[in-house]
């Protein structure tokens, strides 16, 4: 712990709201009896650590959060650096009236990915591939025990997006295509918070969670702006009621059944066909959050607006902060701006334009996540697992997590696994690059390539395995290699600046495509893509003996050799939909001219007894699904789809076939139809017949 941790002072008033022992209900009714207009509207305000400098302004406003964000000045870079800093601004924010302690909030996305050193997972696209809920839970777990031991009790994730066109450039972010893939990793937020009732988040190794980006942000639409820019990230997501329930707010609600405590709304703009309203600011839609989210899903934690989405609004600003306090958004990321904030909210409501009863709502939510995290007894950092942060069991974790990401697209002749008995010939941009390999989100916003944190690319680790010669390049693919491995890919990116056309592609780049060329004309090859989505492969498969969609797998480049050194299985599955091309998107599984280059769900595998007939049936079964769920299947039919994919994702072995015929035999009433319904059809007879 840092030596200056200042002693907490409890009970010091011997109010009710600071006795631990009354429920957390009266604690927060005592406390907003007691507070001031000017206090609420500080609670309802999240400024940037960046903007405030030693923190003055926190007892000054009285503000309820501070955030490092994505684009923030550059945090400190060791746990005690954290600690020291989260305590200095919890100390200004108990100089106030009421001592009510902030609540400090990160993007640990992928781990506390804002710090270097530390564990950094498989981004979520690859955590969907393992189709492994409970290891998500494991990564989750270790990612929260990480950023809590820096005294950060809030990490902004998951994110629920339901990627539907990877020329998004948020797509990595995403567990997959499939609503049902997407809702499986709910286990994510029980990783992070501990049980739906809250009582673990007063732990020392948990944090609050937030379900973003509320909802269709996985769904906007490619290149739809009247001004001509590429708009797909905040962009338009246009779909029918049934599309919205079923493909974008099913994980949410499945998050709030979890007791997720935060939901951060989109920037995108939903527009539901046939409403007549046309395309409106999630953050002003209050038929969504108050409606769905608060009303029908029955969320009671508190909504934390995104960065500055509040300038996104129409009208000016006071009518701005009105929209989106009146649509249900509780706390209001006004990362520089929160003096206006304020400022405006306090006017509004001596107006009479906002509801002081309103107000009074937004803070009993905030104030109870504080209360449930043990806040008001420990406000600073409780460094116990600080010593864990970026150590063995740790990485352990993060090893496993990235060997069963791995999906094993093409294996002619068993090129894969490696033996070590072979002469290993390995080249590519993303071979020997710890940047490349973890991708956007990591120690800075838009991550960068090259050694910019602890851990061990995929060429470190075939070093451990193998007989291995490196070149970047691929200048001179060398004689007497058994087999070369060529490891290619994307750099960096973020939002903002990741979409296709905005400087990015789905193409690999030319130095890749040669590296392809070079190795795979000269010896049997197995192509390794980093990536953060699907990149394009077209003809080249041909001469590519073996495929493996690797995502960006994190630190630990162990977990990749691993899979290739048949230490372990490949396991893993496409969570999205492999195009042949560009212009065949969006792919989505499920759509009526559905030709990719690999389908949803697609991975081979290297275990040792392959499960009979188990491609084949997953296939099928992700393709019914999908029909399903767009074909409007009622519930029970939904609920059989539930089942079956249950199995899947547990890996049921040799008897995947019968296991997932079973629950398609039993349901009569599913209504299926087309090609996908056929198949449906034949599994249900096959298992009947068996
Ligand atoms: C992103 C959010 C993120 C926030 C804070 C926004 O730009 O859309 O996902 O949580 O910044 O960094």
């Amino acid at each position: 712990a840092p030596a200056e941790t200042p002693q907490v002072v409890l009970d010091a008033h011997g109010l009710p709201y600071l006795d631990s022992r009354l429920p957390v209900r009266k604690r927060v009714a005592d406390l907003v009896s007691r507070m001031s207009l000017e206090e609420k509207a500080g609670q309802m305000t999240q400024a940037e650590r960046g903007a405030v400098g030693e923190g003055a302004d926190v007892a000054t406003y009285e503000l309820g959060s501070l955030l490092s964000g994505g684009g923030s000045t550059p945090t400190p870079n060791t746990p005690a650096a954290w600690a020291r800093m989260t305590d200095g601004f919890q100390l200004r924010a108990r100089a106030t009236r009421w001592q009510i302690p902030l609540i400090y909030g990160v993007d640990a996305v992928h781990g506390h990915n804002n710090l270097a050193g530390a564990t950094i997972m498989p981004h979520n696209i690859g955590i969907g591939a393992t189709r492994d809920p409970r290891l998500a839970e494991q990564t989750a777990a270790v990612t929260a025990s990480e950023v809590r031991a820096t005294g950060v009790p809030w990490d902004f994730a998951p994110c629920l997006c339901v990627s539907r066109d990877e020329r998004w450039g948020r797509s990595y972010e995403s567990f997959g295509e499939d609503p049902a893939l997407v809702r499986s990793m709910e286990t994510v937020v029980q990783g992070l918070q501990g049980s739906a009732d809250g009582r673990q988040l007063k732990d020392d190794d948990k944090v609050l969670a937030t379900a973003k980006h509320f909802v269709g942000d996985g769904g906007t639409e490619y290149g739809s702006s009247t001004t001509g820019t590429y708009t797909i990230d905040q962009g338009v997501t246009k779909v029918t009621r049934q599309q919205l329930e079923a493909v974008h707010l099913e994980p949410f609600r499945t998050a709030v059944d979890r007791g997720v405590g935060t939901v951060m709304p989109s920037y995108s703009s939903l527009d539901v066909l046939g409403d007549g309203r046309g395309p409106v600011k999630m953050h002003a839609r209050a038929d969504m959050i108050n409606g769905v989210l608060k009303g029908r899903m029955g969320f009671d934690g508190f909504v934390i607006s995104d960065w500055n989405a509040l300038d996104q609004l129409s009208g000016d600003y006071p009518s701005q902060v009105r929209t989106a306090v009146d649509a249900g958004v509780d706390m209001m990321m006004v990362p520089y701006g929160y003096k206006d904030f304020t400022a405006a909210l306090t006017g509004e409501v001596n107006a009479g334009r906002v509801s002081r009863q309103r107000i009074d709502d937004a803070v009993s939510r905030i104030l109870t996540q504080k209360f449930r995290l043990g806040l008001f007894e420990h406000p600073y950092a409780q460094t116990r697992n600080a010593s864990k942060i970026g150590g063995a069991a740790h990485r352990a974790v993060a090893r496993r997590a990235a060997a069963e990401s791995q999906v094993l697209l093409k294996n002619s002749g068993g090129v894969l696994p490696l033996r070590t008995s072979q002469k290993v010939y390995v080249a590519g941009s993303n071979a020997d690059d710890l940047g490349n390999q973890t991708g956007g989100w990591t120690v800075t916003w838009q991550g960068a390539s090259g050694a910019h944190t602890r851990g061990t690319t995929i060429l470190d680790a075939m070093r451990k395995d193998g007989d291995v010669t490196y070149s970047k390049d691929a200048s001179a693919p060398m004689a007497g290699h058994d087999v070369g491995v060529v490891v290619v890919g994307e750099t960096p990116y973020a939002e903002g600046v990741g979409d296709v056309g905005n400087g990015h592609s789905l193409e690999l780049s030319a130095a890749d495509r040669a590296a392809v060329d070079k190795v795979c004309a000269a010896m049997k090859c197995a192509v390794l893509i980093v990536s953060g989505r699907p990149q394009l492969i077209g003809d080249r498969l041909g001469a590519i003996d073996a495929l493996v969609a690797s995502w960006l797998p994190g630190t630990e480049g162990d977990g990749v050799a691993d899979v290739l050194y048949g230490k372990r299985p490949f396991t893993g599955r496409l969570p999205v939909t492999w195009p042949r091309s560009e212009t065949q998107l969006p792919i989505n599984v499920g759509d009526t001219a559905y030709d990719p280059q690999f389908p949803y769900g697609w991975g081979l595998t290297t275990l040792a007894k392959a499960p009979t007939g188990g491609a084949t049936a997953l296939r099928a079964l992700g393709v019914a699904a999908g029909a399903a769920e767009r074909a409007g299947a009622d519930r029970a039919g939904r609920a059989l789809v539930d089942r079956a994919r249950l199995i899947v994702q547990q890996k049921a072995g040799p008897h995947l076939t019968a296991a997932i015929a079973k629950p398609f035999a039993d349901a009569d009433h599913l209504s299926l139809t087309g090609r996908y319904g056929a198949a449906v059809q034949k599994l249900a007879e096959a298992y009947r017949a068996a």
